[in-house]
Formats: C-alpha cells, sequence, structure tokens
C-alpha cells in the first residue's frame, strides 16, 4: 500500500504532498493512497550525533539486547538516524540490516590513550598506535572514528603532532574524526589538527571559531549531560576539578552562540540517557542563543545534511516525522510527534 503526508515541509516552508512507495519518498501522485498525515508540518527524520547506545554502564561490554532497546528508544522519538561517536566496541552489522532501526553512522570504539578516559571502556592504545587505530576503526565502522583528545585538565592532550596525523591519515582513506575535548588545550589541538567534530568543546578559545567554521569542523556541545553533570557538581564542595568544570560550563552558552553566529555547523548531540531525548537538546541549542529553526535544524535537516542524507526531496529515503505545530515556533513541539514514519513505514 502507498501511503501519502501532506503538510508544510521544513526547513523549506511549502505545503507539499509525498507518496512513500517504499523506502522513497515520491512527488509524483500515486491513485488510493492511504493517508497517514494531512496537513501539519513535515520534518526530516530527527538525528542525535552523539550518542552511545548499547551500553549504560562505564565498563560493561556492548551488548545485542541493549544496543537494540537503546535503537527503538531513538527510533519511537522520532531519531531515525543517530551517529555514535565511541561504543564499547564496534557497533555489530546485524544493526544495519534490521529495518525497524534507525540508521546508523558509527565509529567503533572510543580511542583512548594512557590516562585518559576510563581504562578498558573503549580500545586503549598508545599514542604510537592511534594513527593507525583510528585508519582501522573508521574502515570498520561507516567511516568515523572518535579519539579522545583531552581528559583530566591537569594532564596534557593528546599531541598536536599525532592528532593532526590521525586526521591527515584517516581523511586519506575517505574517513572522519571526531574528537572528545574539554580543556583549552586540547579543543586547540582539535581544531588545529583539523578535526571534523569538536565533541563537548569545553573551554574552546572563541579565537579557533573562525577557523572551525573556514575549515569545516562542527561543535557538538551535548549541553544536556553538562547540565545534569553541573546539577551535581553545584551540590558539591568547591575542589579545583568541580570550579574548572562549572567554569567550562558556563562558559559554553556563550560558545554555542559565538560558533552559530560565526557560520559553525552546531549539532544537537544527548551523550546520555535515556536515549532518544534528542528534542531536549535542541532545545537548550536554542536557550543558548540559536535561533529556534536553527536548533530544530540542528536535529534535523542540519544533521542529516551533514551525514550526508538528504531532506524531503524526491527519491529521498522515506524517513519523517509529523507534527500538528509548527516545532520552529516553540522548539518543545519537537518531542511530540504526531507520526513517525521510518524507511516508509509508520511507527507512530
Ligand atoms: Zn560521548
Amino acid at each position: 500500500m502507498v501511503l501519502q503526508v501532506r503538510g508544510i515541509v521544513l526547513p523549506e516552508r511549502e505545503e507539499r504532498s509525498f507518496w512513500i512507495d517504499g523506502d522513497r519518498l515520491r512527488e509524483e501522485p500515486v491513485a488510493h493512497a492511504d493517508v497517514v498525515m494531512d496537513g501539519g508540518w513535515l520534518l526530516p527524520g530527527l538525528v542525535d550525533v552523539h550518542t552511545h547506545p548499547g551500553t549504560e554502564e562505564i565498563g560493561t561490554p556492548l551488548d545485542d539486547e541493549v544496543l537494540r532497546k537503546h535503537l527503538i528508544d531513538h527510533r519511537d522519538a522520532g531519531v531515525l538516524l543517530v551517529r555514535t561517536p565511541g561504543s564499547a566496541g564496534r557497533i555489530p552489522k546485524w544493526v544495519d540490516k534490521d529495518p525497524q532501526l534507525p540508521r546508523v553512522r558509527s565509529a567503533g570504539p572510543w580511542l583512548a590513550t594512557p590516562g585518559r578516559f576510563f581504562p578498558g571502556h573503549g580500545r586503549d592504545v598508545t599514542e604510537a598506535e592511534l594513527v593507525a587505530a583510528a585508519v582501522e576503526e573508521a574502515t570498520a565502522s561507516s567511516g568515523w572514528c572518535k579519539v579522545i583528545g583531552d581528559w583530566d585538565p591537569n594532564n596534557p592532550p593528546v599531541p598536536l603532532e599525532i592528532l593532526t596525523a590521525v586526521v591527515q591519515a584517516v581523511h586519506a582513506v575517505g574517513g572522519k574524526v571526531a574528537v572528545h575535548c574539554q580543556t583549552a588545550d586540547g579543543c586547540r589541538n582539535a581544531v588545529t589538527a583539523g578535526a571534523d567534530s569538536l565533541e563537548h568543546g569545553m573551554h574552546l578559545d572563541h579565537g579557533l571559531i573562525d577557523r572551525m567554521a573556514a575549515q569545516g569542523t562542527a561543535l557538538v556541545p551535548t549541553i544536556s549531560v553538562f547540565e545534569a553533570g553541573a546539577q551535581r557538581a553545584q551540590t558539591r564542595e568547591p575542589s579545583p576539578r568541580r570550579d574548572w568544570f562549572l567554569s567550562g560550563w558556563r562558559g559554553m552558552s556563550a560558545t554555542v552562540r559565538a560558533a552559530h553566529e560565526a557560520g559553525v555547523t552546531v549539532l544537537a548531540g544527548t551523550d546520555s540517557f535515556p536515549c532518544g531525548t534528542v528534542a531536549e537538546e535542541a532545545q537548550w541549542l536554542a536557550r543558548y542563543g540559536m535561533s529556534p529553526e536553527a536548533a530544530v535544524g540542528a536535529a534535523s535537516w542540519t544533521a542529516r545534511s551533514w551525514l550526508g542524507m538528504p531532506g524531503l526531496v524526491d527519491g529521498a529515503p522515506a524517513d519523517l516525522v509529523a507534527y500538528d505545530a509548527d516545532p520552529t515556533a516553540d522548539v518543545s513541539v519537537l518531542a511530540h510527534p504526531k507520526r513517525v514514519i521510518l524507511r516508509g513505514e509508520v511507527v507512530v
């Protein structure tokens, strides 16, 4: 049965109809289609570009059942494409073959050099092994790899020459590099090395923002997880680490606003559980100073385009979310899709 949807398409703001034939959107009318959305707003499927499905406890291995549950949680919230910048093992191939699950762009396990990250949770490598490991993971996954670029504010980040060699080697095989950074030196090295995305970007020197925009380095601030961390930190006794965290968190709003205004691609990633909360992250992006339209795009069409997927056009994969109200007028609307269609099948 061919399905039909009609509504105002975002971000174009044009009223259109699509006929859904299998996993393809078509603009050519088909008679006797089953109308599953008539009016309202139509968006390309939501996207979470920073999520770690498959394990919730640090140190536990990737679990197939947990992985499936997390991906279903995303899907039911309208999140139909995710990027996994680090996981407790490689995302297994069966995920791509299960039509009920969102599309996944994986990066393999976190690549952690000594003293950076939780030992044993990602793939522990020496600095000398990092370049080869990054190429290996980008090749084995959907083209991404994830490097823990810094960790403790008292310890140095991954040296610039090593991170630069990682980016060059991964780009040479057609891959992309996501870098965890939460210190000023770590952010500087990630930008200077030419990373494709800064994950978190706390304590980012704003003097680097124009370079990010020019070279196409995206910022994924994962505000949700920092807001939750700040709530906890504020109840603790002052300590150098607590104060470092809170001062970084307080600066993130200005960083998001400055990056967005300078033309950096700022995207929505939750980095937290439960899965399926990217709508909340979009609200944080708006509260931090992005326009509502840009904040919604960061969790939908902008992120899809950044991951190489089209918006709602003839011939595109049939992944869409539909709303009764305009989410760019009120970003909180994004959490309540009226319809979710994944690969041409009605999910919600
Ligand atoms: Zn993360």
